[in-house]
């Protein structure tokens, strides 16, 4: 392996795909970096590899030096010039090709060297996140697929040609239309309870949060009615889709219907806030949840993902305000900021809060009660 044969970078899904698609005994260089914003000042991530995989060195067998020096050599090169884009870094030199993945969630650092990838931080990463399974099903073909992380995980596809077709053959006599119908229904049916049994499979092997069926309308109608509990649970979303879809479009179904159901939960957070109409716990419009954030009493900060007003904040107790003369509190000199959305934020997770920003219709309906509100602990 040459110095100027770069990295291939890609996701986690597809890389843990590579690598276990290797074969087990090759020797590998297996390497987890922390890379969130705290590492990056002074690539204090490249000296952590660096520093670790001097410690590793020496378990290594005089045999196996020279290689692990080139996969470690080959590693550093790469750190050089690959963007850090995640909270995490995983890079895996097979012998044959360095393969390297941003991950979106924090890693310890970790470098080791033996046979086959260090694959157990990547796969807890993956199994963190969360899963949608999309099923295509109509009389002839199921597929299913699981997403996560934007990628497909999991594909099944199983395909029946022994379909009845809609209109019953010249064989038929008329007579028996209506026993022809229910064979083709009893066809349906037995073909949904096979997709029902591949689906519930997959959730004991592989769980997934949300389901979307996508798919012809009657065969839908007949699924969802015999999804059992687990299952109809987790539906979100019931979709028109052609069974030859691409992948592209699935993943475009699937991430327009996250799109959908992060837009619902976000308006229903909006609407229970408003209902409550800023008395009680709630708060509600731009002043009072100044005031409360000021008092360090809110517990949820809900803020629209449009601009607010512009404001100041106070440079000496960070008390934020509407104002832009002086700090209400202290008396002190102020930061102007040109819209009060960041420190709004910045304060109520200093002090302890959660905050929901919302877009879409939510921010709409909350921009009519002064675009922010919130929570209070008492
Ligand atoms: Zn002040």
């Amino acid at each position: 392996m040459t110095r100027s044969r770069p990295a291939i970078v890609t996701g986690v899904i597809d890389l843990a795909k590579r690598l276990r698609a290797l074969p087990a005994d090759r020797k590998m260089l297996s390497v987890y970096l922390d890379t969130s914003p705290g590492r990056l000042f002074g690539e204090a991530y490249r000296l952590a590899f660096r520093d670790a995989a001097r410690v590793v060195r020496d378990q290594v067998s005089e045999s196996e030096r020279e290689l692990f020096d080139r996969a470690v050599e080959d590693v550093r090169a790469t750190l050089e010039d690959l963007p850090v884009t995640g909270r995490g870094l995983a890079i895996f030199w097979t012998g044959e090709e360095l393969l390297a993945a941003p991950v979106p969630a924090p890693v310890l650092d970790e470098v080791a060297w033996g046979s086959g990838p260090l694959l157990a931080p990547l796969q807890r990463v993956i199994d963190d996140q969360e899963r949608v399974a999309l099923v295509f099903f109509d009389a002839a073909h199921t597929r299913i697929v699981t997403v996560a992380l934007g990628e497909v995980e999991t594909e099944v596809a199983f395909d029946d040609k022994s379909v009845p077709p809609r209109q019953a053959a010249g064989g038929w006599a008329a007579l028996s239309q209506s026993r022809y119908a229910r064979h083709r229904e009893d066809h349906l049916r037995r073909r949904a309870e096979q997709t029902i049994e591949a689906l519930t499979e997959m959730l004991r092997d592989a769980p997934f949060d949300r389901l979307i069926l996508a798919g012809p309308e009657e065969p839908m109608a007949l699924l969802r009615r015999l999804l059992p509990r687990p299952l109809a649970q987790r539906l979100v979303a019931v979709k028109p889709m052609e069974w030859f879809a691409s992948e592209a479009e699935l993943l475009r179904t699937v991430s327009e219907t996250a799109t959908e159901v992060e837009r619902e939960r976000e308006l229903a957070v909006v609407n229970e806030l408003v209902d409550a109409g800023g008395v009680g716990r709630s708060v509600l419009g731009l002043e009072a949840t100044v005031a409360a954030l000021n008092d360090a009493r809110l517990a949820q900060l809900v803020i629209s993902d449009v601009p607010l007003p512009e404001g100041g904040q106070c440079v000496a107790c960070e008390v934020v305000t509407t104002g832009r003369e002086t700090c209400p509190r202290c008396g002190g000199p102020l930061e102007p900021v040109a819209s009060l959305n960041g420190p709004m934020i910045a304060q109520a997770l200093r002090t302890g809060g959660r905050v929901e920003v919302v877009a879409g219709a939510a921010a709409t309906r909350l921009a009519e009660h002064g675009g922010v509100g919130g929570w209070t602990r008492y």
